[in-house]
């Protein structure tokens, strides 16, 4: 089984095998304390940087910029959803998510 992940429209949609799943313009709550001083940023997604995926898990960085201090720049890999029996299944958009550790 192979996925094909795309950024697309410069970074506008990411595509899963070639379907538009997830689009810029969300806020997204972020758990990550490299990026800005909240305990919790409230990220307005702006630009899709790269994705790519670790096992099942498909994962994305992002330009966007905290609403909370206003503090803005590139996220490292964070968690978009997961590839289950070849469909995409995005990640509800009101759970905290937290930066892939090297
Ligand atoms: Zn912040």
């Amino acid at each position: 089984m192979t996925t094909r992940l795309r950024v697309l429209d410069d970074g506008a949609w990411i595509s899963v095998d070639d379907h538009r799943e997830v689009r810029v313009s969300e806020l997204w709550r972020l758990d990550a304390p490299d990026f800005c001083g909240c305990d919790l940023a409230d990220l307005v997604v702006e630009n899709f940087q790269e994705v790519g995926v670790d096992g099942s898990r498909v994962e994305v960085r992002v330009y966007g910029q905290c609403i909370e201090c206003g503090a803005s720049g590139i996220t490292g890999w964070l968690p978009v959803g997961r590839v289950r029996a070849d469909e995409f299944v995005e990640l509800d958009r009101s759970c905290v998510r937290r930066e892939r550790r090297e």
